[in-house]
């Protein structure tokens, strides 16, 4: 069973949704609006798993009164993960005190309702990491990590998990963390629809991705696939 951790599925036409069937699609969302359609896919797609929330690029478009909405679906819906949150100096360093107040708030609703977190952290890995273990905060995977190779280590000793994207294939980084990361907290990603260095990265890319991961580490296909479908299961029972 392949495994996209972090999608952003509403972006699909109906057509391009059909393709995906069969596969684990984790559906991230960026603001309220997103995160009630995300929560609407859920009800057609039986292997669709939905994360809501607000992503550090929206934290100045919308009221901070939108995390406490937030949380209501998060109630209502028994939701199991808040994603994409996170924060973000190197596209957004000009907000970046106010993502701090709105994460601040999304690790106060992890620790409470003990929800998986599904991470954006550019520029911010180590702070994002300290935070997430400040706030006692268990079930986290990193998505699309390209932080410090060194920081690895800190994660997983945390059991935190690290999701290699698609672009492994011609991002170098991305090929250094698929080397590092201990196959028993990685997972698999496409953060599609996204265009990277040509490449349009969509669930139908997983695939590829655990090719290149069982080439990279010199361990068989199956044994990646099978290992990121059991950390998927670990992180979100
Ligand atoms: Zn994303």
């Amino acid at each position: 069973m392949l495994v996209d951790s972090h999608v952003h599925l509403y972006e699909f036409s109906n057509d391009e949704l059909g393709s995906f069937n069969g596969m684990i699609l984790v559906s991230v969302a960026e603001d309220v609006k997103t995160s009630m359609i995300v929560l609407n896919l859920t009800e057609g797609f039986g292997s669709i798993n939905p994360c809501i929330g607000i992503h550090p690029w929206n934290v100045d478009k919308v009221p901070f009164s939108d995390v406490a909405v937030i949380e209501k679906l998060v109630k209502d819906n028994d939701v199991r993960c808040l994603g994409e949150v996170g924060l973000d100096l190197r596209f957004v360093p000009n907000t970046i005190d106010k993502q701090r107040r709105f994460f601040s708030e999304f690790l106060r609703m992890a620790k409470e309702y003990d929800l998986v977190l599904n991470i954006h952290s550019p520029g911010t890995w180590r702070e994002v990491f300290e935070m997430i273990t400040k706030a006692d905060v268990n079930r986290v995977m990193f998505h699309w990590y390209t932080g410090p190779l060194d920081l690895i280590r800190d994660l997983t000793e945390q059991g935190y998990y690290i999701s290699v994207n698609a672009a492994v294939k011609v991002q170098e980084k991305s090929r250094k963390v698929a080397e590092t990361v201990p196959l028993r907290f990685m997972l698999t990603e496409s953060d599609g629809p996204y265009e990277y260095r040509g490449i349009r990265l969509t669930p139908l890319m997983i695939r590829d991705t655990v090719n290149e991961i069982a080439k990279i580490k010199g361990i068989d296909v199956e044994t990646v696939e099978d290992s990121v479908y059991f950390n998927y299961t670990k992180l979100f029972r």
